[in-house]
């Protein structure tokens, strides 16, 4: 009896400090980041929609139409739906979803938009579909099944969407996730879960614990600082933290890696 209390009691034990422990370590990751301010336009042409501790965004296409910029982690897309519908606009008027990456908070979103197609930088369409894990220390736990999302386009770095008159320039930053994609439109350069702002105002790389590699995601930061024009970036924006303004934060975390 004794020894089955003990059985009993580790098996418990290591429940709770598996779940415990990766709990503590979110709190703790996020405890220095500036908070998601959802419902403004970061630009004119782009605006966040908050779902709980992540971020889509939405970039007007013109003409009533919209791309969407993640899909958040509703399969409903509920927070986003209301959003465009406080704007006068429909679920039809999304014209495509790209996504900064393949983790589901980021993705789930894209189920209740049937007719937009997906895009995603070629590296991360398995992650996206569900066919490869996150190799992540979080992402290690579970394992990859189908989510439904069939990626229509495989985007790479360096190239421009266009959608009607509105052009979207593409950076691969890999490190948080392979396929990890930076996104430049309307002067707004979304860089996903790739960094997060800091109640400071500065700009710290990805969370190891949500990332595959961080190193690889700060030198994939500082190669994009390389690429960029101050003049044609006026605000940074973070999948689950708040914006920051202009292209410094970026400039002086490259600077400092
Ligand atoms: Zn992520």
């Amino acid at each position: 009896m004794r020894r089955l209390l003990v059985v009993v009691g580790l098996v418990v034990g290591a429940a709770l400090v598996t779940v415990a422990v990766p709990v503590v370590l979110i709190v703790v990751s996020f405890a220095r980041t500036a908070p998601i301010k959802g419902g403004v336009d970061l630009v004119p042409g782009v605006f966040t929609v908050k779902e709980g501790f992540v971020s889509a965004f939405v970039v007007d296409l013109g003409k009533g139409r919209v791309a969407l910029v993640d899909a958040g982690i509703d399969p409903t897309a509920k927070p986003i739906v209301a959003e465009l519908a406080r704007r006068g606009l429909k679920e039809d008027a999304v014209a495509a979803i790209l996504l900064t990456h393949g983790h589901s908070d980021h993705s789930a979103g894209c189920a209740a938009f049937p007719k937009a197609p997906v895009w995603a930088l070629e590296a991360d369409v398995a992650l996206a579909e569900g066919r490869a894990g996150s190799r992540s220390p979080i992402g290690r736990l579970a394992w990859p099944r189908p989510t439904g999302i069939k990626v229509g386009r495989a985007l790479h770095d360096g190239e421009t969407v266009r959608l009607g008159k509105t052009a979207i320039r593409v950076f691969a930053v890999p490190g948080h996730t392979p396929g990890s994609a930076a996104f430049l439109v309307h002067g707004a350069l979304i860089l996903g879960d790739a960094a997060d702002s800091l109640k400071s105002g500065k700009m710290s790389a990805a969370k190891w614990i949500f990332s595959e590699s961080v190193a690889q995601d700060r030198a994939s930061l500082k190669a994009l600082a390389g690429r960029l024009n101050p003049a044609e970036v006026r605000v940074i924006a973070f999948s689950h933290s708040g914006p920051l303004q202009g292209l410094k934060p970026l400039l002086d975390f490259a600077a400092n890696p």
